[in-house]
């Protein structure tokens, strides 16, 4: 079988909710994949940044493989030897006290929000728990997460939608203020937006509302599940501003790529709201997550990944904003979430550079290109990309 034929089955039996690219992808291999033919790509995207740790990592396979021929899932009735390990090797790495274990990013969100709301009618004593979300946001894609977003296509036709959320303008402060009441509970929100197109907030907009939480006695819940884990140049996007959130959600890198692992991170007393049947999951905080998990982890510290995340993405954004075109309006990003934004659709760029020069990369939002290789990326790789970048627009 060739490309056109597996796209061609992939068309006939699965449901139409993904607009890829038509390559067709047979393994993978650091920041390489290859399709079917054989041919060679870098891979610009990190499914949006579960591979930071790049593709098939070899450490994180070996934990993966040995913890399968032991015991993959014991669900929660019963402890497993390996959870402990991953709960102090997580909560040591990021200086948070607990650790709620799940699977996709998605229902770490769900679990910050209830967690949020529980933490509200106990500790804060509100009537009705509100959260304060931002325009633009992408939590992920659960009926009460989309209840809260502003793009129409996440959100058309699937109410009737989850209450209880306000949406202020992100990156402004004062819209944010405007909506406290005594029954807000939270505030939750990308400290970087990825998918909206990596929207940097000025500088002070977290600090801002870490102000704005302790005055208000609220939660401030930073969803890092795109920014974490060295993608934004620093273990978290928070650091950049000198503040610690009060929860955190955490996905995608936290498997490298081998598995849903996701997470929420917070204090005791704030997770500690959760008795015995209140929330759970089949698969969360299994012995197969939890290995792979804690390889995963290794991986980003071992081999510096934010570190190499920062200078790597210093040099890639410097070098994209050199590039002369009338078509380029803006490139921006910290560490290696960058995005090159157009006056026009980027879909046509997109095609070009992976058919012509084998770079990966896929349009947000119509005009924007998000480049996010792994980040374990080498100079002269980068300069491929920006080779890549410099011949597609000197063409047009
Ligand atoms: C990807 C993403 C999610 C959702 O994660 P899933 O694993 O797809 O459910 C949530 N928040 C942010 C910021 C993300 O980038």
């Amino acid at each position: 079988m060739n490309s056109l034929d597996f796209i061609e089955l992939e068309k006939k039996y699965g449901a139409n909710n993904y607009k890829p690219l038509d390559v067709v992808i047979e393994k993978g291999n650091g920041i390489y994949v290859y399709d079917v033919e054989g041919k060679k790509y870098i891979d610009c995207l990190s499914a949006y940044s579960a591979v930071n740790q790049g593709h098939c990592h070899p450490k994180i396979m070996r934990a993966m493989v040995e913890q399968a021929n032991k015991i993959t899932l014991t669900s929660r009735a019963f402890r497993n030897n390996v959870l402990p390990l991953y709960y102090e090797k997580l909560a040591k790495l990021t200086g948070f006290e607990m650790v709620l274990p799940m699977n996709t990013g998605a229902e770490a969100v769900e679990t910050a929000i209830k967690t949020a709301r529980k933490w509200g009618y106990q500790k804060k004593g509100v009537e009705t728990a509100e959260i304060i979300v931002c325009s633009e946001n992408f939590h992920g894609r659960t009926t009460t997460i989309i209840s809260f977003s502003t793009d129409e296509s996440a959100k058309k036709d699937f109410g009737p939608y989850t209450e209880g959320f306000k949406i202020a303008k992100y990156g402004d402060i004062n819209s944010m203020k405007e909506l406290i009441t005594k029954n807000t509970v939270a505030i939750l929100l990308e400290p970087i937006q990825g998918e909206a197109g990596v929207k940097i907030p000025p500088v002070g907009y977290l600090k801002d509302i870490r102000k704005l939480c302790d005055e208000n006695n609220i939660l401030m819940i930073l969803d890092e599940i795109q920014t974490g884990f060295g993608r934004c140049g620093k273990l978290f996007a928070f650091e950049y501003e000198n503040i610690r959130p009060d929860v955190v959600t955490v996905g995608k890198a936290l498997s490298g790529g081998f598995y849903p692992v996701s997470a929420v991170l917070s204090s005791k007393d704030i997770l500690g709201v959760f008795k015995p049947g209140e929330h759970g999951s089949t698969f969360g905080g299994s012995p197969m997550a939890a290995s792979i998990a804690m390889a995963a982890l290794d991986v980003i510290v071992d081999e510096n990944l934010a570190e190499n995340s920062k200078n790597m993405g210093e040099y890639l954004l410097g070098e994209l904003r050199k590039i002369e075109n009338n078509k380029i309006k803006e490139v921006r990003g910290r560490g290696l979430l960058i995005a090159m934004e157009l006056n026009e659709p980027a879909r046509k760029y997109c095609e070009k550079l992976f058919k012509d020069y084998g770079i990966l990369v896929k349009e947000t939002h119509e005009n924007t290109i998000r480049i996010a290789p792994p980040l374990i990326i080498k100079k002269d790789e980068v300069d491929i990309i920006i080779e890549g970048f410099k011949a597609v627009f000197k063409e047009e």
